[in-house]
Formats: structure tokens, C-alpha cells, sequence
């Protein structure tokens, strides 16, 4: 069954991925939860913005680190992206993104999924264990924002408390397992 599936994406794969950053202009800029990140100039579908860069940490770390900024490349390898020459840390979720991250050979890369403007805030989408756990009541994507401005207007006061609070994705796992 397995090789089945593979055969399938290989061949919706016409044109391969590209694993080195292209040299696009971007911007840490203010955005409507704090910072994020912004293009200055065309990123064409498809391409590789950005690689998502870090220390690498132990199972043991993971447990007690206090960083918002975990990237769980694999079962034996996740990322510590906190520090600040992560460009890429500061790229938000959206619920309907223009970039998704890729894992190649154990490093984590950012693709375009789209064609992206210059100005356009660039997103990608964090997952579903980090999105119940604590996205839920405050994405502020457009998509999240529509929903909840039709349904619980009361939710907002909700939002705007649990917006300050912030958590790792190592968390958000742990709180999926319980
Ligand atoms: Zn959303």
C-alpha cells in the first residue's frame, strides 16, 4: 500500500523541490499578533524562502526547554529555533498559508505554495495538535477571523486574554497524548 502512495506523489512531483534559499528580499515587520515575516520582493510558486534554523536538542531538553520556537524535524530530532538569527521563526500560522515547511535530510526549509507579493505576510500552516491546543480561540487569519466574527462575537475578549500566552509546539504534543 505503501508503494502505491508513493507512486502517486512522484508523479504529481513534475518539477523538483529546490532546498537552497533563493535570495529574496524579506522583512521582520509588525503584524496583527506581534512580528512576523514579510516578503519585499516576488517569491514565485513553489520556491524555497527560507531554511528554519537552529541548535538541535535532546528528547531530555525538549521536556524542560522554555522556547516557543520548537521544531520537531523527526522522532530523534528537533530544533530549537529561538534564536534570533532564525529569520525564520518569525513566520506566523495561518489556517490558509502561502508557505508550507518541508523536511529534507533532517533540516527543516520553507516553500512558497504560492505565488507571493511583495508586502505579502508569509505563513505557513503549524498543524493541528498546536492549532487546538492553542490557536483555536485566537488564530487571527482571515479564514479564523470570518468564523468567529459570524459566530461568538464574545469569544473576543477570550482571544485578546490568550493572545500574551504563547507555548511550544513540545507542549502542545504532550497535551495531545494526554
Ligand atoms: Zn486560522
Amino acid at each position: 500500500m505503501a508503494t502505491k502512495t508513493k507512486k502517486k506523489s512522484a508523479k504529481k512531483k513534475a518539477v523538483r523541490k529546490s532546498y537552497v534559499p533563493g535570495d529574496f528580499e524579506l522583512r521582520v515587520g509588525r503584524s496583527k499578533t506581534g512580528l512576523g515575516l514579510y516578503a519585499e520582493s516576488e517569491i514565485p510558486k513553489g520556491a524555497c524562502i527560507i531554511e528554519y534554523v537552529g541548535p538541535q536538542i535532546s528528547k531530555d531538553e525538549e521536556e524542560t526547554i522554555n522556547s516557543l520556537y520548537l521544531f520537531e524535524v523527526n522522532a530523534r530530532k528537533t530544533i530549537d529555533g529561538s534564536p534570533r538569527w532564525n529569520t525564520a521563526r518569525y513566520i506566523n500560522h495561518s489556517c490558509r498559508p502561502n508557505a508550507e515547511p518541508n523536511i529534507h535530510k533532517a533540516r527543516v526549509f520553507i516553500h512558497a505554495l504560492r505565488k507571493i507579493k511583495p508586502g505579502e505576510e508569509i505563513a505557513y500552516d503549524y498543524g493541528k495538535a498546536y492549532f487546538n491546543a492553542y490557536l483555536k480561540e485566537v488564530c487571527a487569519c482571515p479564514k479564523c477571523e470570518a468564523k468567529r466574527s459570524g459566530k461568538a462575537p464574545k469569544k473576543k475578549t477570550l482571544a485578546k486574554k490568550m493572545a500574551g500566552k504563547k507555548a511550544t509546539n513540545a507542549t502542545a504534543k504532550k497535551k495531545k497524548a494526554a
